[in-house]
């Protein structure tokens, strides 16, 4: 069958630079780009401000069903949680810090890899960032990249981010938050956080998220002519 639009995976862990470079692939290509953190996050959000205990997987899965919704446009997508826009707030310390324990629980994720799917499908291309999207959301994307650098790059990546955004400079505590949640995300029973077998791994610790945008089209066009 021909087709010109394209799928591509992007997986990896927190600090690879993942969304800027998935948003800069997506512009790029044309194409929609779709954050599925920021789900993951959404549905945190609603469970923290609910005051569900944490440590209670059923109390979790029993508060997960809300109404999510986000953006696709590389340069503007916010996140709406019902009618209010959370973008800002999901990304919080809060947030970041429960989004593992929220993120593990089976009846979270088998809802909101639905909802990926259904996202993601369509005539046009796409862009979809996560960390389970080569591996079960999308199994059969064109393209499958999995972007790592070394827990030192993405805590320095992370806590310039957060000085950049007024937050105190700590890299201590930014690394430990980093290797925490690499654990939590790569050890959980449910979708751990690892690379498909056919996803290219690129690392960018020594790469400029330009050059990283640069060689990740690069191997979108040799991929995506594979499947015309
Ligand atoms: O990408 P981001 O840092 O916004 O993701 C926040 C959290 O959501 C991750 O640490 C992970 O626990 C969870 N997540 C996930 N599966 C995805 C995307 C995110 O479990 N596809």
């Amino acid at each position: 069958m021909t087709r010109n639009a394209v799928v591509v995976a992007v997986d990896g862990p927190a600090g690879t630079g993942k969304s800027t470079v998935s948003r800069g692939l997506a512009r790029a290509m044309g194409a929609r780009y779709l954050d599925t953190g920021a789900m993951y996050r959404m549905v945190t959000l609603s469970i923290l401000r609910r005051g569900v205990d944490l440590a209670d997987p059923e109390a979790i899965a029993a508060a997960a069903d809300v109404p999510i919704s986000v953006g696709y446009d590389p340069d503007h997508d916010r996140d709406f949680l019902g009618a209010e826009d959370v973008s800002a707030e999901i990304r919080g310390e809060a947030v970041t810090r429960a989004v593992s324990a929220v993120s593990a629980v089976p009846a979270v994720r088998a809802r909101l890899v639905e909802l990926q799917r259904d996202l993601a499908s369509g005539t046009d291309s796409v862009v979809v960032e996560g960390r389970d999207i080569g591996t079960v959301v999308l199994p059969d994307a064109d393209v499958k990249i999995f972007l790592t650098a070394s827990a030192e790059t993405r805590a320095r990546r992370r806590n310039n981010q957060n000085i950049r955004a007024g937050l105190p400079d700590d890299y201590p505590t930014v690394l430990a938050d980093v290797r925490r949640r690499d654990h939590l995300d790569s050890t959980r029973a449910v979708s751990p956080l690892r690379p498909a077998t056919d996803a290219v791994i690129v690392d960018t610790s020594d790469m400029t998220q330009d050059q990283v945008v640069a060689h990740l089209l690069e191997l979108v066009e040799q991929r995506s002519g594979a499947v015309r």
